[in-house]
C-alpha cells in the first residue's frame, strides 16, 4: 500500500504517519527529515540545500525528486511506503506518477480556528522542552519543569506568522488535493479530534481498504 499523508500545521500529520507506520509496518519517507539529516551531516547534498534555504528559496522539485528516488532504492517496499511531506507541488505530484503508483492519499483537515488554538497554546523552553497549555502544561504556569526557566512562544507560533503559514499551505495544497480527488484516491480525515481518535479513523480506513 503506497500512501501519502497531507495535513496542515498542527494537524498532527507527522505523528499520525508514524503511528500508522508502526501499526502496519509500512516504512515512512519524509523528505524534510532527509534534508535536515543531510544538512546536519554536512553532506554534498546538505550543503547544496543549506545554500538554497539560506536564500529563502524552496528546494526545487528536481532535487527533491532525486532525493526521494535515492531513498526508495534503499527502502524495503514490500509492505508499501508512506510519503510524509511529499509531494509539495503539483509538478512533484506529476513527477511522482512516473516513479510510484499511489494507492491512497490521506488528507487530515483541521479548521483554521483549531489550527490557531493549537499553535498559540504551544510553549517552548530554551532547554528544548515543549509544552501545550491544555494538553501538556508545565507544573507551574509559564515555568519549565526541567530547568525552571521562563517559557516563551516561538516566533513561528505567533498569530501573524501562523496566519501566513495557513495561507501558504492552503495555496500550495489546494491544487494537490484537487489532483488526487480527481483520481478518486483522496480520503478526508477529520483532524479536529484527539490524536487517538484521528489514528482510529485512519487505521480503520486502512483495514477496510486492505479487505478490498
Ligand atoms: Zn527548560
Amino acid at each position: 500500500m503506497n500512501l501519502i499523508f497531507f495535513g496542515i500545521i498542527g494537524s498532527g500529520k507527522g505523528t499520525q504517519a508514524e503511528l500508522i507506520s508502526n501499526k502496519f509496518h509500512i516504512p515512512i519517507i519524509s523528505t524534510g527529515n532527509i534534508f535536515r539529516r543531510n544538512i546536519k551531516n554536512k553532506t554534498k547534498l546538505g550543503i547544496q540545500i543549506e545554500h538554497i534555504l539560506a536564500k529563502g528559496h524552496l528546494v526545487d522539485d528536481e532535487i527533491t525528486v532525486q532525493v526521494l528516488k535515492n531513498e526508495l532504492k534503499k527502502t524495503n517496499l514490500k509492505k508499501g511506503i508512506i510519503l510524509d511531506g511529499f509531494p509539495r507541488t503539483l509538478h512533484q505530484a506529476k513527477m511522482l506518477e512516473h516513479i510510484l503508483s499511489i494507492d491512497h492519499v490521506f488528507n487530515i483537515s483541521l479548521s483554521e480556528h483549531e489550527v490557531r488554538t493549537r499553535i498559540s497554546n504551544r510553549r517552548t523552553c530554551k532547554c528544548g522542552a515543549t509544552y501545550h497549555i491544555k494538553h501538556n502544561p508545565p507544573k507551574k504556569e509559564g515555568i519549565c519543569d526541567k530547568c525552571k526557566r521562563k517559557l516563551f512562544v516561538r516566533d513561528d507560533s505567533k498569530p501573524a506568522v501562523v496566519k501566513n503559514r495557513i495561507r501558504v499551505y492552503k495555496n500550495k495544497t489546494e491544487k494537490l488535493i484537487e489532483f488526487y480527488k480527481e483520481k478518486k484516491i483522496l480520503i478526508n480525515i477529520n483532524g479536529n479530534l484527539a490524536i487517538k481518535e484521528v489514528f482510529k479513523q485512519i487505521s480503520d480506513k486502512i483495514i477496510e481498504l486492505k479487505k478490498k
